[in-house]
């Protein structure tokens, strides 16, 4: 049987090694943590760096195509495995979503909706994107960051240079605060023969700058969404992508979608579909790096998938056990330090009838939130 080559050894490695057992191949996970999630699972490859040409040879020679699963490995490393075996999303697309500038600079060249960005290289564009975009407005390094890290909000003219000091390396990318109704994502998956598949929009909150809930489908109009899904779509088309593509979204309270960013792998936001659909978001990325057919990202259900972060929410994990309907994953990591994503649990219901935010509140028993730090936005 053939064998799955991932880059990457956290959870989404781990859930794309499971479903790609489902499939019936075997997988080898190169990582620099021998005991971390994905390495649970699979066949693990450990490696002191990526920048290793003979281990990534070596890695390459084993198996029959290689994907990755976080971002920030070099796109120099794939494209030292691509001499060897196949490697699906291409380096080529992996250099363009590891860089907010360049990603910003093909989706507007693909004409896809984004908030007006400036880059920002030194003392003078830094003066000169504030004076377009106005305050306030976001300051983001352009490589590494995420969970909202390396972001500064810049409110006034005299947090400029303390803002353009605290982030680093530059350059960086100046965007417009959007005041958007609420965030979709958009899974989107492409084949080896062009073919093109897409689940629901999802619509997430956030919670310290990091994903706390998905609710599958979003609450927006019917319009909306297809038009999600099809800027999803034309993105993977421009970018020739093989394999799964997150897109990330803002509906600003004029109903217009922008384009927030794009990850070329499985995303925190489609593990709803992990329950809800025939072929969850995992599948369908192992299916086409695999040269599969696939199958329609149709959902039987509707959900709800709230993520498990730190110690807090690792407390109630024996509640979470105990509650009839949260449906559990768990990554299999050691420490549940905070901020750290150490599972999620998705919730069902019927299509047609996901409950409002009371609704689901309720439903998430033990993890629900504190009424006062309730902050609920409606989209529909
Ligand atoms: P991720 O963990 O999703 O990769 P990230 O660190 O790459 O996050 P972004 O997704 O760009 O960062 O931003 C994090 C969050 O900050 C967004 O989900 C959104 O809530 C908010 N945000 C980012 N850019 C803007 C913007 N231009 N206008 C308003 N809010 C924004
Ligand atoms: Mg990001
Ligand atoms: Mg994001």
């Amino acid at each position: 049987n053939a064998v799955i080559g991932i880059v990457g050894g956290g959870q989404l490695g781990r859930m794309s090694a499971m479903a790609a057992a489902r499939l019936g191949f075997r997988t080898h996970i190169l990582t620099q943590e021998a005991n971390g999630p994905a390495a649970q699972v699979a066949h693990a490859v450990t490696l002191g760096a990526y920048e290793d040409h003979t281990a990534l040879e070596a890695f390459a020679r084993a198996v029959d195509v290689v994907t990755f699963e976080f971002e920030n490995i070099s796109a120099d490393a794939l494209d030292c495995l691509a001499q060897h075996c196949p490697v699906h999303p291409s380096g080529a697309i992996l250099r363009i979503s590891q860089d907010r500038l360049a990603e910003k600079t093909f989706l507007s060249s693909a004409e896809i909706p984004l908030a007006p960005w400036h880059a920002v290289t030194d003392h003078a564009s830094l003066h000169a994107a504030a004076e377009a975009l106005g305050f306030p407005f976001i300051l983001k390094t352009t490589r590494n960051g995420y969970d909202g890290k390396g972001q500064a909000r810049v409110y006034e003219a005299a947090q400029l240079e303390e803002a353009f000091a605290s982030l680093a390396p530059h350059p960086l990318v100046a965007e417009g605060m959007v005041d958007f109704a609420c965030e979709l994502s958009v899974m989107v998956v492409r084949g080896t023969d062009g073919t093109t598949r897409c689940f629901a929009p999802g619509l997430n909150h956030h919670r310290d700058g990091i994903l706390d809930l998905t609710l599958a489908p979003a609450p927006v109009p019917q319009e909306t969404a297809q038009q999600a899904q099809a800027l999803a779509i034309t993105i993977a088309e421009k970018l020739d992508l093989v394999g799964i593509l997150g897109v990330e979204m803002f509906l600003d309270r004029s109903g217009a979608l922008l384009v927030n960013e794009m990850a070329p792998r499985p995303h925190n936001s489609g593990h709803w579909t992990m329950d809800a659909c025939p072929a969850d978001q995992f599948e369908m990325h192992i299916r086409a790096v695999a040269g599969l057919p696939l199958p329609p990202a149709i959902r039987h259900s509707d959900a709800v998938m709230k993520n498990l972060v730190g110690p807090d929410d690792m407390a109630l994990w024996p509640q979470i056990l105990a509650t009839p309907g949260l449906l559990p994953h768990l990554y299999g990591k050691e420490e549940a330090r905070d901020g750290r994503k150490m599972g999620h649990v998705n919730i069902l219901f019927p299509c047609g009838s996901l409950p409002g935010a009371l609704g689901i509140q309720d439903a998430l028993g033990p993890l629900a939130t504190r009424a006062e730090e309730e902050q609920e936005e409606d989209c529909a």
